[in-house]
């Protein structure tokens, strides 16, 4: 379980990105969390790994103080995180299995780990997690020949060759036409129903956030404002969430 307890967040500069946020979201959920440009979304879903440090309140994953861990702890805490970003973040110039392997590196020997030589189950493990996400016939392919959707797909293959509990997922499908973000959405489902891994996608296309997850969390200015079923989303909940005709519309 994820709880937030009175989280806050403010930046070196001053600025407070996330006000007094209080959450829990149970192993196995698929949520969305929506909201404007600016409104807390991704710094939000990065204090889960500590990409970025809480200033105010308590975050715990499992009953773990995300905030008490350190060096190797910290580390190993990270590797049950799994996290998508919008520019699927691939060594372009290598092939589909050399990236998924990529996974395995931070618990290598550096003598396996720099010049890249992997055992026969982590390769099997590799080409597994692709098989999971469709494109195991692209496993020798380069990264760079394949289409935006199918790169996504390889960054979600080599999250799951790393056994995540959680994967965290900041605007992943932003970048893709309207067709192949509902096939990157389709596999974020699978693999939610099918391994049971909480899904925490910040995403700012209201319809797809809707359709495939089960909860929405909405933010406004560093609030939350909504919390509750993807099916309760009605008008006036995305008008407070958007606020529109507030000063704050966008
Ligand atoms: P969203 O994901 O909803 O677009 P962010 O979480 O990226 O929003 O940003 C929330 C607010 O925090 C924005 O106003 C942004 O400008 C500010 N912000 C983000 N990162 C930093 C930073 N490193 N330093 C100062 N302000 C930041």
């Amino acid at each position: 379980m994820i709880r937030f307890e009175n989280v806050s967040k403010r930046y070196p500069n001053g600025f407070e990105a996330l006000k007094h946020v209080d959450l829990s979201i149970e192993q196995g959920e698929f949520v969305a969390i929506i909201g404007l440009s600016g409104a807390g979304k991704s710094t939000l879903i990065r204090t889960i790994n500590r990409m970025h440090d809480i200033t105010e309140g308590r975050l715990t994953v499992d009953d773990i103080d995300v905030m008490s861990l350190q060096g190797k702890a910290l580390r190993s805490f990270r590797r049950r995180i799994g996290m998508i970003f919008q520019s699927f973040n691939l060594i372009t110039r290598t092939t589909v299995i050399k990236n998924v392997l990529t996974a395995f590196v931070p618990d290598m020997p550096w003598w396996r780990a720099v010049p890249g030589i992997y055992t026969r189950e982590e390769k099997l493990k590799a080409l597994e997690a692709l098989d999971k996400v469709g494109i195991l016939d692209k496993a020798f392919v380069r990264a760079d020949q394949l289409s935006g959707g199918q790169q996504q797909r390889v960054a979600l293959a080599r999250t799951l060759a790393q056994d995540p509990q959680i994967i965290l997922a900041d605007e992943p499908v932003a970048s893709l036409d309207p067709v192949t973000a509902k096939q990157v959405m389709d596999d974020f489902r699978h693999i939610n129903e099918d391994m049971g891994i909480t899904i925490l996608i910040n995403i700012h296309h209201v319809e797809l956030a809707l359709q495939y997850a089960d909860r929405v969390i909405g933010i406004r200015a560093g609030e939350v404002v909504y919390d509750g079923p993807a099916d309760k989303v009605d008008q006036a909940v995305l008008d407070s969430i958007y606020n529109v005709g507030g000063e704050e519309a966008a």
